[in-house]
């Protein structure tokens, strides 16, 4: 059962790509690609005897060259909303309203509407797609935080409230809608939903990379602001023993991070950075030449969890450190027995641009899961799956993949302020997304945060009870 996609000329390329995506990657079905002379784009069934169609609006694709990358090409607000009353087997909601990014003209009255030759859609699905996921809209707009991030309300699904949706999850599922209706005997592969937990190792101990006056500091803070000599005797205890003995020093969470996952069957991810001297004005606070952080990184392979790269502040413009820092990580953890197929990792506070996925690629590195935003949790590349990733000012597909990262900790408690009940509602309702489109929920956790009290620590381990259950 092969799906023919008829389009128009142009933007080759990036056609081909996002139909892969959505049509091989995501759905799992064979297809080809033909060219026509039409204005939209035509999928029929080779062998479907009665000849019906989709009909999928062209919009994007129909940028004229010289808009393309510039504003006149971004969806214009306000975003229009259509819903489907039926949605068949797939994950909508009756009535749910879907944003139509880019769709017909003029614009449809329906998602999916049926007529004698088959389906035609309201919603340009494959140009909104390759908008989220090539992250079509950071090439165009200049907004930046102080840190070169690009901030969510500065983003089109920001702006309308749409974050918290996976709104190229929804437009496959509008897509497998009139498929199975047209052709109820075609299969999409199937899915499961998955939660993926994966902690950045920043500040491994509370005593690396301070000096001892920096600890004192911090020793008389727990005893005055944070009341807790509990908390003071095992900064003093990971600071003083001999042979230092960091079993109980505050920031070593990694025995209860692992054991939480394992609990749930979950394989986390550790990210180390990569450093070969320590520089705390840049948040290197460790380097891979210490002897407990190279136990660490073996530990954590042995208990069957994966060790990636976490790249330092400021190398998501520059590919030798990238590099360089890589190749460091991988050659310790190697002599640490560490042996794996696939290798990602984090950017370090989240800076990224569209130029750090060619440097990723370009390393060696398979995967990148760095593309949410710092300060607010929701979809920033408008799904919950992985995806491979698109170069867009190379006009080619890369051989990165881009590995789902929803929420982070700093997000939650820091950028948007929230008490750990609205904490956990707001990560719940992600993972009901997520679950719902059979995604993967991903969360980014330091060792160094909320999980220092007792009380901390349960809520920890309720959150990763909530997301785990099905
Ligand atoms: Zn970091």
């Amino acid at each position: 059962m092969t799906l023919v996609v008829e389009t128009p000329s142009g933007y080759g390329a990036e056609r081909r790509y996002v139909l892969d995506v959505v049509l091989g990657d995501w759905l799992g079905l064979e297809w080809r690609l033909e060219q026509a002379d039409r204005s939209d784009v035509r999928i029929r069934l080779d062998g479907d005897e009665n000849a019906r169609r989709v009909v999928v609006p062209e919009s994007l694709f129909g940028t004229r060259v010289e808009d393309w990358l510039a504003p006149a090409s971004l969806p214009a607000a306000p975003i229009a909303r259509l819903a489907v009353d039926d949605p068949g087997s797939t994950a909508l909601r009756p009535g749910q309203p879907i944003p139509v990014l880019y769709g017909a003209t003029p614009p449809a009255r329906a998602l999916v509407t049926p007529d004698p030759d088959g389906m035609t859609l309201g919603v340009d699905v494959f140009g909104g797609v390759f908008f989220l996921l090539s992250r079509y809209e950071e090439a165009v707009l200049v907004d930046r935080d102080r840190y070169g991030r690009f901030p969510a309300a500065a983003s089109t699904t920001g702006s309308a409230d749409l974050i918290v949706t996976p709104v190229a999850d929804a437009y496959v599922e509008v897509l497998w809608l009139a498929f199975e209706r047209l052709w109820p005997r075609l299969r999409r592969r199937d899915r499961s939903y998955e939660v993926l937990l994966s902690h950045d190792v920043d500040d491994p101990l509370a005593v690396l990379g301070r000096r001892p006056a920096d600890v004192a500091r911090q020793f008389a803070a727990d005893l005055v602001l944070r009341r807790s000599p509990g908390l003071a005797g095992r900064r003093a205890h990971s600071l003083l023993a001999r042979r230092a003995d960091h079993r109980r020093d505050p920031h070593n969470t990694f025995d209860l991070l692992m054991r939480t996952s394992e609990r749930h069957g979950l394989r986390a991810a550790f990210y180390f950075q990569s450093h070969t001297r320590t520089d705390v004005a840049s948040g290197a606070l460790y380097t891979l030449g210490h002897p407990w952080i190279r136990e660490l990184i073996g530990r954590v392979h042995e208990r069957g969890h994966e060790v990636g790269y976490h790249a330092g502040f400021g190398t998501y413009r520059d590919p030798e450190r990238t590099a360089t820092e890589f190749a460091g990580l991988r050659e310790v953890a190697e002599r640490q027995g560490v042996h794996q197929d696939r290798w990602g990792g984090r950017q370090h506070y989240l800076q990224w641009t569209l130029s750090t996925w060619r440097n990723w690629e370009a390393a060696g590195l398979a995967y990148d899961s760095t593309v949410a935003y710092a300060d607010a949790v929701g979809f920033r590349t408008g799904t919950s799956r992985e995806f491979p990733v698109f170069d867009l000012a190379g006009r080619r597909p890369s051989t990165l993949r881009e590995r789902p990262l929803q929420v982070m900790d700093v997000t939650l408690f820091g950028y948007m302020s929230l008490s750990p009940d609205a904490a956990f509602a707001a990560v719940s309702r992600i993972a009901d997304e997520c679950r719902r489109y059979r995604g993967t929920l991903g969360i980014l956790w330091h060792n160094d945060s909320h999980l220092r009290t007792v009380r901390e620590q349960r809520w920890y381990a309720a959150l990763v009870e909530r997301m785990s259950s099905v």
